[in-house]
Formats: C-alpha cells, sequence, structure tokens
C-alpha cells in the first residue's frame, strides 16, 4: 500500500546521504524531505502517495547523481514529470535561477505548485529555528523571493497557503525584532 512512498525514502535517503541541511551539520538533509512531505500530509491533507512520493524526491535531481532515467524506471511518469518541474536549471547563475522560480511557479502543474508551497515552508522554518548565520538582509530578502514565489503557486490548496502566510509573517516579525535589538 505505501510501496511507493517507502521506496522513495529509501532512494532519497540514500541519494541525500552525505548532505546535510544548509547551516547545520547535524541534521541529515532527508530531514527536509519528510518535513514537506508531511507538510502536505498534515496541514495540506494531502494524500496521494505519487504527490507523497514526489515531495520526498523533489531534491533529488537537483542535489545528488540520481538520473532522470532511473526515477522513470522506479517511481514511473507522473511522479518523475513532478520532480522535474520542481527542479532549478543548474546551468543558470544563482541569480537567474532566482527569477526563473518566480516566474515558472505560473506554468507548473497543481502538484509541482503544492510541493513549491511546503518546501517554502520547511526552508524558512529552518531558516528561524538552525544556526543559520545569514545576516536579517539576507534572511530578509530570501523570504520577500519566497513570496513572489508562492504568488505565483496560489490556488491549489488553501490550508497550505494559509500556512506559508503565517510562517512568513512570523518571519518578518522575527527579523525586524532582532533588527531592532
Ligand atoms: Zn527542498
Amino acid at each position: 500500500m505505501f510501496t511507493l512512498f517507502l521506496e522513495s525514502l529509501k532512494f532519497a535517503s540514500e541519494k541525500h546521504m552525505a548532505q546535510r541541511r544548509k547551516g547545520c551539520d547535524m541534521v541529515p538533509y532527508i530531514n527536509h524531505l519528510i518535513k514537506v512531505a508531511d507538510v502536505l500530509y498534515s496541514i495540506g491533507k494531502e494524500n496521494d502517495q505519487e504527490l507523497l512520493s514526489a515531495a520526498i524526491l523533489h531534491d533529488v535531481l537537483e542535489d545528488t547523481c540520481a538520473t532522470e532515467k532511473e526515477m522513470r524506471l522506479r517511481f514511473g511518469d507522473r511522479v518523475t514529470n513532478i520532480v522535474i518541474e520542481v527542479t532549478d536549471d543548474m546551468s543558470l547563475t544563482y541569480e537567474d535561477r532566482k527569477r526563473h522560480q518566480i516566474k515558472n511557479a505560473l506554468f507548473i502543474s497543481a502538484d509541482a505548485k503544492k510541493i513549491k508551497i511546503a518546501d517554502k515552508i520547511s526552508n524558512i522554518e529552518d531558516m528561524l529555528t538552525l544556526p543559520i548565520t545569514w545576516s536579517d538582509r539576507r534572511k530578509r530578502q530570501y523570504v520577500q523571493w519566497s513570496q513572489q514565489v508562492i504568488d505565483n503557486c496560489r490556488g491549489v490548496n488553501v490550508e497550505l497557503e494559509k500556512a506559508f502566510d503565517s510562517v512568513v509573517a512570523k518571519a518578518l516579525q522575527e527579523i525586524s525584532d532582532n533588527s531592532n535589538n
């Protein structure tokens, strides 16, 4: 019943094995992937196994040696296509990738949009809780850029969008509190 989902966990934990979460050597990358699937399931009430598997796999093409071909064989076309939709083109510069994400968000599927929202929720929460060495300015820029991406993803899941808005409000509040100190 959960075969595909368990398979995605196994695959992602192997592929991301050596990776840690930004700003924290102690947090294995898989924690982020589980968090994104959990946000979709617990907050977004999404229980489509292929969508949750794609959430577990959403960074595997961008950040590891996994290939599209092996993904199609193991997880099928729908999961693979969703992952491709949320994968940045790493041949672009950092700035171009950021700009491209905003524009591209308008044209991706509803499944991909849901993963984008859950991903940004996890990233902003980690930014607030992990010992990341970013300046307040950089943190604020990240939050504002995330808002631009997510504004182009709206209309797919109200609960996810509300959770995103509240994590953004919390982040901007914490950043301005710090700046005032
Ligand atoms: Zn991610």
